[in-house]
């Protein structure tokens, strides 16, 4: 009997165990997903008309380092650390649940969420951020996206999507920002999806295309090489500009396919130009950091170089200023590496985020491109013409090629040529072409030069139309 009793015992226990487990996390004691929603849903139903709820997206940002510096036991210290401080953030009766293992959600309920109400939102971030993790003394960085009922939806899954949606945008940010969802981020997301995925389609329909602009001396017109530039048409949509398009293939894969497709694209073009009688001195290609960090960059480079041979013209990448705030160590490995492998390395729109010149020294670059908007008006005022002077005395200082982009008026020419900028590429002497026009370009630039009249000393010499690079371009 008594067995019988402690077999019933038994199953109970598991029964209600099970039940438990499928309704909460394990681990913190919250509720689940599932549980969550259903929780959310009846909430909705039940609250008084009028009344509002704000839905909090709280995401752990550093789980991730915590589980690859000190394992699991450190990352478990840090989830409980953040469901500890959750707990004693929120009001008793305020539902909380897990949605992941770095994401939590949070239901409150106000009669209105002016901003009184909202700074309690902030201050559940504000009690969480500052905290440190037991054994590990690591700081808890989160950050928290907010939806609210009924102002946002009145859908309780799309309210949790909205907030994920506006953390995802405040974890872009910076750790500790809680930002309020809006109903253009739900546009953006579903457009960049479908720029992602057009994106596919369109590499397997061939609508890109390569298009190469011109830089010369800036002294003498002397062209000294070329920019690639990829160009996207899409069959529906027309042209789709690289500003649009890029930063969304950076996040994924497709960066890969992009830089594949340019360099190899170029160099193929650079060889056929060369059985025409044209040669190019340099060939630019821009490369995003998102293809510079992966792991099996240098390696990919080296296929495609070794895959599209070409003699007598020197490959340059072109890398935005900004990379060099991502990670500088890493930056200065890459470009060491690229450096034995013989390619050169510009800074690309240089000016745009303030590279101090210690940081610059470290690098063995060889050319700054001055950002356009420095070259935009720069023989207007004194001012804009003692900073365009100041970037170029600095590159030289630092012996790097300074080019000057996007010059567009004969007077712009006039100024960087005083300040002593050593190339430019821009409208005014070409804007980027096809690589047949470019090749046509290439043939005939020292006479349409002489013809417009923009260079005193514009070789024109048959024959001598691109000369060897001076030494320090
Ligand atoms: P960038 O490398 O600074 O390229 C120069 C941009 O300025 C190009 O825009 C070019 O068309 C434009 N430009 C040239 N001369 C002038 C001028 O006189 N006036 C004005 N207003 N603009 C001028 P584009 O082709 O739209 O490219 C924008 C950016 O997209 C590039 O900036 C580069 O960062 C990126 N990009 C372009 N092609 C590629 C690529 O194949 N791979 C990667 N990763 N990025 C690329
Ligand atoms: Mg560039
Ligand atoms: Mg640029």
């Amino acid at each position: 009997m008594q067995r019988f009793f402690e077999n019933e015992i038994d199953h109970e226990l598991r029964r209600q165990m099970l039940a438990y487990g499928e309704r909460h996390d394990l681990q913190t004691g919250l509720l689940n997903y599932v549980a969550f929603q259903d929780s959310l849903a009846a909430l909705m139903r039940n609250t008084v008309p009028g009344r509002e709820i704000a839905l909090v997206w709280i995401e752990v940002l550093n789980l991730r380092r915590e589980f690859a510096l000190w394992g699991s036991r450190g990352a478990e210290a840090l989830i409980t650390r953040v469901c500890e401080a959750l707990r004693a953030a929120v009001d008793p009766g305020a539902l909380i649940g897990r949605y992941s293992a770095r994401c939590f959600l949070v239901a409150l309920e106000a009669e209105h969420f002016d901003n009184r109400e909202r700074r309690r939102i902030q201050a559940i971030m504000d009690a969480l951020a500052p905290m440190q993790v037991l054994g590990t003394r690591s700081m808890i960085e989160v950050a928290a996206g907010v939806a609210f009922w009924p102002a946002d939806t009145v859908s309780s899954e799309d309210l949790v999507r909205f907030a994920s949606l506006a953390a995802s945008r405040a974890a872009y940010i910076r750790s500790s920002t809680v930002l309020a969802f809006r109903s253009g981020m739900n546009h953006t997301l579903m457009r960049d999806h479908q720029l992602e995925t057009e994106m596919v389609r369109g590499m397997a329909q061939k609508q890109f295309r390569i298009v190469y602009q011109p830089k010369v001396e800036a002294a003498t017109g002397r062209v000294l090489g070329a920019e690639a530039l990829i160009r996207w048409n899409h069959l529906d949509w027309g042209a789709v500009t690289p500003s649009e398009f890029i930063p969304i293939a950076e996040r994924s894969d497709l960066i890969q396919l992009i830089l594949e497709f340019t360099m190899s694209t170029a160099l193929k073009d650079v060889r056929q130009w060369a059985q025409h009688g044209v040669s190019l001195p340099l060939l630019a290609i821009n490369v995003s950091w998102a293809n510079m960090r992966r792991n099996d960059f240098l390696r990919s480079m080296r296929r495609l170089l070794d895959e599209n041979p070409v003699d007598g013209t020197q490959v340059e990448l072109e890398v935005t200023e900004s990379v060099l705030f991502d990670d500088e160590d890493l930056f200065a490995a890459r470009v060491r590496q690229l450096k034995s492998m013989g390619l050169r390395i510009a800074i690309d729109d240089f000016g745009t985020r303030y590279t101090g010149f210690n940081v610059l020294k470290r690098l063995p670059l060889d050319a700054m491109k001055i950002d356009r908007c420095f070259i935009h008006g720069v023989h207007r005022t004194e001012e804009a013409r003692s900073l365009c002077q100041t970037i170029v005395a600095m590159a030289r200082q630092l012996k790097l090629r300074s080019v000057a982009e996007g010059v567009e008026q004969r007077a712009e020419l006039d100024a960087i040529r005083e300040v002593g900028c050593d190339a430019m590429q821009g409208f005014l002497i070409q804007a980027p072409v096809s690589a047949a026009r470019m090749a046509d370009f290439l043939r005939e630039w020292p006479e349409s030069a002489r013809r417009a009249e923009l260079f005193d000393s514009t070789d024109k010499k048959p024959g001598s139309r691109i000369l060897n690079m001076p030494a320090r371009v």
